[in-house]
């Protein structure tokens, strides 16, 4: 199942629906949620388009020997990106708590955004994102929807979605990561 958008990107299949169908409920801040949408559609470019456009074989930009590949790859299949999921795996597992087996796909609807943007920050290069940075992205992501419950006094449903996290960060400045 996939829909090519007027753009000619396929946004829609498998993984990538479901991440869109959490980006849904990953944060209350609908400019956010917004911003990470268009960031993805509209203002990011992959080797696939560009091909289109110029007619000629576009090579992966991280380097995997891949050509012509569009989202899909940037963000899971490319061999290149593995190691990045592997160790959002091993934060996940973390912050949780649990183990939970490796998906393609996240089920911590909180650090969703995070992960999006640390990828799509490194569009078109062919590093992928490091621990700290991603990281970092989900603790703006956290402050931006505590200050929304906040503004609403909400604040015990923003303490309640985002325990785990709190505990996980408080304990990463204890120096237990
Ligand atoms: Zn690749």
């Amino acid at each position: 199942m996939s829909q090519e958008t007027e753009l000619g990107i396929v946004i829609s299949d498998g993984d990538w629906m479901n991440i869109w169908k959490m980006q849904q409920s990953t944060t209350s801040s609908h400019v956010w949620r917004e911003h990470c949408w268009k960031n993805v559609i509209q203002f990011f470019i992959n080797p696939k388009i560009t091909s289109k456009y110029m007619s000629r074989v576009q090579p992966c930009w991280r380097k995997c020997r891949d050509v012509n590949v569009n989202h899909l790859h940037v963000f899971w299949l490319c061999p290149k990106i593995a190691p990045f999921w592997d160790d959002v795996h091993t934060v996940i597992v973390k912050i949780l708590g649990y183990s939970i087996p490796k998906t393609r796909w996240i089920p911590v609807e909180n650090i969703v955004g995070g992960l999006q943007e640390g990828i799509t920050k490194k569009w078109s290069w062919p590093n992928i994102p490091t621990r700290e940075e991603w990281l970092q992205i989900v603790g703006i992501i956290f402050e931006m929807e505590s200050l929304t419950y906040k503004l609403r006094t909400q604040e015990e449903r923003c303490q309640d979605k985002w325990e785990k996290w709190a505990v996980f960060t408080s304990a990463a400045k204890n120096g237990q990561h």
